[in-house]
């Protein structure tokens, strides 16, 4: 019995070191691993459209306050999906066109709307100028963003300097920014009309982190494009992040991919 004893005080006086040098070491700050945390970033630069404010989300609520407003159910004799349904593809159609550069922007605007009234019978270009208008003023001042949007800026901006890069019209833009409460967070806010040229051109991205005092190395860009936002920011010297909510076929091959804003937590 005496040994059994013996074994027994050994033992835990073995467990008691142990449990007070572990707690001395884990708490001495050398050891402690949550302060020795590498930050190889130091800039954030997030794209706007569909990486944190919903467009197509904003987009669709515009359309059915506009298409109520404008009575369309009456004039057009189809319901708002029966609308959308034509209206959605064919914008797509004159955004492909605009990119490719066989039609102004001015024309892609109006004729969305003017193309979709035809279809349904009802030719009136002064309709489609004035739905046009009211798209454009309405769709900006609306604020839904993807999930844990705010939550994640409001993490990240204890450690990073956080940035937008963002293709789009200083006006519109900033009035998305404003109102969805995004602006807070951001140091620098880079349109490409503040500049003359869109992403994926390298400009762009050199640019914005000139005006962020950020280099390349210590630069990551956000976003869920993978023409403009990936391979631009590859060409710029940038690693990137592919925000890609959709599960899309990858193209590029981005530093890291991710499906949801709230994984940014696990990368950065
Ligand atoms: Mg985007």
């Amino acid at each position: 019995m005496p040994l059994i004893y013996g074994i027994l005080f050994i033992l835990r006086c073995y467990i008691s070191l142990n449990i007070i040098f572990s707690g001395i070491i884990v708490n001495l700050p050398i050891f402690n691993m949550t302060h020795m945390k590498a930050q190889k970033y130091q800039h954030l630069f997030f794209d706007l459209d569909r990486t944190l404010w919903d467009f197509d989300g904003n987009s669709r609520i515009t359309l059915r306050e506009i298409f109520e407003n404008r009575d369309l159910q009456q004039k057009l004799g189809t319901d708002f999906d029966g609308f959308i349904r034509f209206y959605k593809p064919y914008n797509l159609q004159l955004w492909d066109q605009y990119k490719q550069g066989q039609i102004e922007k001015a024309y892609l605007s109006v004729e969305r709307f003017a193309g979709s009234l035809r279809h349904f019978g009802l030719d009136d270009v002064d309709l489609a100028t004035k739905i046009s208008k009211d798209y454009l003023t309405i769709s900006p001042t609306k604020t839904k963003l993807f999930p844990d949007a705010l939550e994640v800026l409001e993490t990240l901006k204890a450690d990073y300097q956080m940035h937008i890069i963002t293709n789009g019209f200083n006006e519109v833009q900033f009035v998305k920014l404003e109102n969805s409460g995004l602006m807070p967070f951001f140091k620098n806010i880079i349109t490409s009309e503040m500049i003359g040229v869109q992403k994926p051109k390298p400009e762009i991205f050199s640019y914005a982190m000139a005006q962020s005092d950020a280099n390349k190395e210590e630069s990551l860009m956000i976003g869920d494009d993978q023409d403009s936002d990936i391979i631009g920011a590859q060409n710029a010297g940038m690693d990137q992040v592919f925000v890609d909510f959709h599960h899309d076929p990858l193209k590029a091959n981005p530093t890291y991919h991710i499906h949801q804003l709230k994984d940014l937590l696990n990368i950065l």
